[in-house]
């Protein structure tokens, strides 16, 4: 016979703001990591916003945080056993910090009322 837990209430902080790590090609504080979930499993995405350096790493265990998943990277790029590309970084200031963009594309509602001419 089951019996029922009580239900808590667990209020996740909603962080926003990415952790920067130090990148390990350009040396500045400028290195994130983003996860992204996939079919497959769980992805992490470390890029630079300074030097476009990017890699995916996949197959990322649940319970790795950002720090672990920059951790691995580090080890596996300083053994040379991974390859990095390196994307090209757009305008300065402008953030491209591997951060999930959401589009929220408003609908328009352009109701463009065709008034042609009907035989
Ligand atoms: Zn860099």
């Amino acid at each position: 016979m089951g019996r029922r837990r009580k239900r808590r209430k667990i209020i996740k902080k909603a962080v926003r703001i990415p952790v920067l790590f130090q990148c390990p090609n350009c040396g500045s504080h400028t290195l994130s990591v983003t996860f992204r979930r996939e079919d497959s499993g769980r992805k992490a995405i470390i890029s630079c916003s300074r030097c476009g350096l990017y890699y995916e790493y996949n197959n990322v265990p649940s319970i790795y945080q950002s720090v672990d998943v920059y951790n691995k990277f580090i080890d596996l790029f300083e053994e040379g056993k991974i390859s990095v590309e390196f994307k090209p970084v757009i305008g300065a200031g402008e953030e491209i910090s591997g951060e999930e963009i959401v589009e929220e594309l408003e609908e328009l509602g352009e109701e463009i009322g065709e008034e042609r001419d009907e035989e």
